[in-house]
């Protein structure tokens, strides 16, 4: 695989995509799960294509906005496998004013610390797709044993809590979340500064919606506010349903 960051995809305007921020989104090729509910399929799937947003376009593109944007989100796939190439581009970035988001799925705790030791990442985005134990099932990680995927992901969970800004994300999926694996993911995250919790959407484009059965009752929406509203070990808290 490449170690390019290649754009894949170009949002040039977003005001929700980093809290306080209007964005813009650059979203690389390549990732190394396989979740089924991933709406980012032609990314995660490939193949890249260098010549649909050229770096170079781009980021003139970037300098021209800037009087309209303030910040840059960069997202996937998963960046954490192109560290060099998400600082070299972070760096670029800084130096015309951007205030620059990371997204990552954890995988890769030591990637994400270069990234945080780089010091051009302002804030960072993990999803907590679910307790270590059921990872595999849900994401169809690529080459992970059950141990190291237990291991990049509590780790990644505490290197996330060290940069300057950060949130962990969850989307809820039928079939694959309930009570007991939402109080076991809380339990998991601990003390954080924010989490956003929000529902899977049935879309066409997804990796494998046939993957995903069921959906989830009244009740059990109710029940995952209920959890999350009686946990007092996060300060920001936004559900999405
Ligand atoms: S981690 Fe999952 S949701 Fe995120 S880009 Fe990879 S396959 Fe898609």
């Amino acid at each position: 695989m490449t170690k390019d960051f290649i754009i894949g995809s170009f949002v040039t305007d977003s005001v929700i995509d980093y809290p306080g921020e209007v964005c813009a989104g650059l979203f690389c090729y390549g990732c190394n799960f396989r979740c089924p509910y991933c709406f980012n399929a032609p990314l995660v799937l490939g193949p890249p294509d260098r010549s649909k947003y050229p770096r170079d376009e781009v980021l003139k593109e970037l300098k021209r906005r800037k009087r309209f944007l303030t910040a840059v989100v960069l997202s996937g796939g998963e960046p954490t496998l192109f560290t060099d190439s998400v600082i070299e581009l972070a760096t670029a970035l800084k130096e015309m004013g951007y205030k620059v988001k990371v997204d990552t799925n954890g995988s890769r705790s030591s990637q994400l610390f270069k990234l945080k030791e780089s010091g051009v990442i302002d804030y960072v985005a993990m999803d907590i797709k679910t307790i270590p134990l059921f990872y595999s099932n849900l994401t169809m990680p690529l080459n992970f044993s059950q141990d190291k995927l237990t291991i990049e992901i509590l780790t990644s969970i505490e290197v996330v809590k060290m940069f300057p800004e950060y949130e962990f994300r969850t989307t809820l999926v039928p079939g694959f979340h309930n009570e007991y694996t939402f109080r076991n993911i809380l339990a998991m995250i601990d003390k954080v500064k924010r989490y956003t919790v929000q529902l899977y959407e049935e879309k066409p484009s997804v990796i494998a919606s046939h993957d995903i059965k069921g959906f989830f009752s009244v009740q059990d929406l109710q029940k995952f506010r209920d959890i999350l509203n009686s946990n007092s070990l996060i300060e920001k808290k936004y559900v999405n349903f």
